[in-house]
């Protein structure tokens, strides 16, 4: 599932192409991916931004009479947002979106295999109209997520794993299995402790952790490991880069020792028994 690196990458990646252009036509070609809560616009709808909160990308958009709708998508396992330029819909398109920018046609189609991401389209540019969005953590790289905050969260959460605190979406956004067993590695915490045995010296580290390993993850453009690839058809290299995600059984790239699985937070979990305790 793409993780705060990734969406941002997609973003990033789709931004140039995507602002100031207008949707000319939407395109439904399966029930139930793309949720209109909207009271309803009038084509054409110009793309005046693309935003990213948590896992979320968001459209800002205007419609042809002036009225603000956003368009919110969730990737989920599969979803992908794909560029095509010709007339071509490859398999599992589920939305097609026809754009105008600069005089060029083209389409943003939505493509997701597994079918669990889902658009939706909301009156107004606020995106907190969508209740899950509304109930989000901090930006863990804004100024909204210090030590502070992860302490609270911690304390808050203090029976669950730290792990499960990690991937609590309404503590943090954005942070999954990647990118949480990445910052759990480097601050040397094991994944199965409890959130309130985390002590003050460690949050700091799991705090500077976190923002190192998101900031990482976007710079190389995000983690390719299945099937993940940017708005534009192109691989990201953090897989390159990672200490434990990945990795079972392998030697410890600072110690050695052979790296541990075990199950967390009902998710697959990588760790070094000698590195973290
Ligand atoms: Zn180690």
């Amino acid at each position: 599932m793409p993780e705060l690196p990734e969406v941002e990458t997609v973003r990033r990646s789709l931004t140039d192409t995507l602002s100031g252009a207008t949707i000319v036509a939407i395109e439904e070609r399966f029930p139930g991916v793309l949720i209109d809560e909207s009271e309803g616009y009038t084509l054409p709808l110009t793309i005046e931004r693309l935003r990213r909160r948590g896992k979320y990308l968001l459209f800002d958009l205007i419609d042809v009479e002036g009225k603000a709708l956003i368009l919110i998508a969730h990737f989920r396992m599969t979803g992908k947002f794909y560029i095509e330029h010709h007339n071509h819909v490859q398999p599992h398109t589920h939305v097609r979106l026809k754009i105008i920018k600069d005089g060029n046609t083209f389409h943003l189609d939505y493509v997701d295999v597994r079918r669990f991401g889902r658009l939706w389209l909301y009156d107004s540019h606020d995106e907190n109209r969508h209740k899950t969005i509304a109930g989000l953590g901090p930006e863990p790289l804004s100024e909204a997520f210090s030590e502070e905050s992860l302490r609270f969260s911690l304390k808050r959460r203090h029976g669950s794993t730290v792990k499960a605190t990690l991937l609590n979406q309404e503590e943090i956004a954005g942070i999954g299995n990647i990118y949480a067993d990445e910052a759990l590695f480097r601050a040397g915490i094991r994944p199965q402790r409890r959130s309130g045995r985390v002590t003050k010296k460690e949050t700091a580290k799991l705090h500077l952790a976190l923002r190192d390993v998101l900031e990482l993850g976007i710079g190389h453009r995000g983690t390719s490991f299945r099937d993940y690839v940017d708005g534009l058809g192109r691989p990201g290299s953090f897989q390159q880069l990672l200490n434990v995600y990945g990795r079972s059984g392998e030697p410890c790239h600072v110690c050695q020792t052979p790296l541990k699985t075990i199950r967390v937070a009902g998710r697959t979990t990588r760790y070094c028994p000698r590195c973290q305790r």
